[in-house]
């Protein structure tokens, strides 16, 4: 461990004075991270669902080269350029018709303290400011950034030391009928309760659609959004999808809603969008969502980061964007998909997992007991792999370009170590 980095360097989620072990990486390209000392991990993060291009690609890199040289950043406020405005035409051609206004940001969660604010000056602007509050399904997960966290899951989310310093949100229970089961009407009654009573102080539904990641990697029945969406329309909530996860083809649709045939008022979308490069995000918004806020007083949507629409993160994302729609990757996808069926199913039967779950380049094996992280990232290194877990989550998002032997090595190194975890 570097001496310097374990000193002084925070890590995600992680102590100053017992930091978990963090492994040096000299250089990444494909589906390998190479490590200082010359061991090569084949990647099954995808550096947590972005590098869906694997790393080094030199599409990207001759993108961002040439952008570069032209200019890496100016300020959006009064300015704009070729790489903003080509993105936005392209994204444009993939997500739900109904969106066609972008607002591009700096991170995730970013995007999402974004899309909660234009739910409130939305009905702000309608004239009716006390619809200001939020409802979410438990389970869910946002982003760490004060209004993110308050619509994470109080309990999994990560964030219940900041219960009592966070706006009080609506919760209700996530949906239980698993991506396959046939629908049961039940799942969707505590949410219609629940908006139906407090429709008058609701800005909106926010959710991850279909698959939930973060908090508990759980892949919900798409009858649920359909009914979510019905719930909001009738009773005028906006519905925001969450898409930073799921976005650009993971779950086997470019956009988890397609799964359900349904469209947001207000959609966040981030971390593949720049292959995993450089951070950007983006809010989208339906005609209806941003005239409404512009056409009422003060007249302008009150947020303008520094780093918006970033040139070099534009001209990175519209190479990534352009790769994947060329790439095959719903044929990719659903090759992942199937191994990963097929060469996970077995876990089912080890004693110390209780669920075993894939959807489109997902795979979950959800453990009885927290596996210990330190000891456990370890046997993944040993064994040649790179693989992350939480709590109870050993879970694999592979780079869509990963080819069939090396997801076997892959899904072999997984099986192994999972079973020589304590029961
Ligand atoms: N929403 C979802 C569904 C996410 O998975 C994440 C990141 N894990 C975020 C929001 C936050 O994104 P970021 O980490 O880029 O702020």
């Amino acid at each position: 461990m570097d001496k310097f980095d374990k000193e002084h360097l925070w890590h995600p989620y992680t102590s100053t004075t017992q930091p978990l072990p963090t492994f040096k990486v000299k250089s990444a390209h494909g589906v390998y991270i190479e490590l200082e000392d010359g061991r090569k991990l084949i990647d099954g993060m995808s550096s947590w669902w972005a590098a869906v291009h694997g790393y080094n690609h030199p599409a990207l890199n001759q993108a961002a080269k040439e952008q570069l040289e032209k200019m890496s950043h100016v300020m959006f406020g009064g300015l704009t350029h070729d790489p903003a405005i080509e993105l936005g035409k392209l994204l444009l051609s993939i997500v739900p018709r109904s969106l066609t206004k972008i607002f591009y940001c700096d991170s995730g969660s970013v995007s999402v303290e974004v899309a909660l604010k234009m739910a409130v000056q939305y009905w702000y602007a309608k004239g009716v400011p006390q619809k200001s509050n939020f409802v979410t399904i438990r389970s869910g997960y946002h982003g760490d950034t004060w209004n993110a966290m308050s619509v994470c899951d109080p309990v999994t989310g990560m964030h219940s030391i900041f219960e009592e310093a966070l706006p009080k949100r609506f919760f209700v229970h996530a949906p239980k009928c698993r991506f396959d089961d046939v629908w049961n009407p039940t799942d969707i009654a505590e949410l219609q309760v629940c908006i139906e009573k407090n429709r008058d102080s609701l800005a909106a539904l926010i959710l991850e659609p279909i698959v939930q990641g973060a908090g508990g990697m759980r892949f919900y029945h798409p009858q649920f959004l359909r009914e979510a969406r019905r719930l909001c329309s009738e009773n005028d909530i906006l519905l925001i999808t969450d898409e930073i996860a799921t976005g650009f083809g993971r779950t086997g649709k470019l956009f988890a809603c397609e799964h359900a045939g349904i469209e947001p008022d207000i959609m966040c979308i981030g971390k593949a969008l720049t292959g995993g490069y450089l951070t950007m995000a983006a809010t989208l918004a339906s005609d209806n969502v941003a005239n409404t806020i512009s056409s009422h007083y003060p007249g302008v949507f009150m947020h303008g980061p520094t780093f918006m629409g970033n040139p070099l993160a534009c001209a990175i994302a519209i190479a990534s964007v352009s790769l994947l729609l060329k790439s095959g990757w719903k044929e990719q996808v659903l090759r992942i998909e199937n191994q990963l069926k097929q060469e996970l199913s077995p876990a089912v039967r080890f004693p110390q997992v209780t669920d075993v779950r894939v959807l489109g380049a997902i795979g979950v094996i959800e453990m009885k007991r927290s596996v210990n992280m330190a000891n456990i990232q370890q046997q993944f290194v040993d064994a040649g792999v790179w693989v992350r877990p939480f709590g109870r989550l050993v879970y694999i998002m592979p780079p869509f370009v990963m080819q069939p032997e090396q997801l076997s090595f892959l899904t072999d190194a997984l099986l192994n170590v999972v079973k020589e975890q304590p029961e």
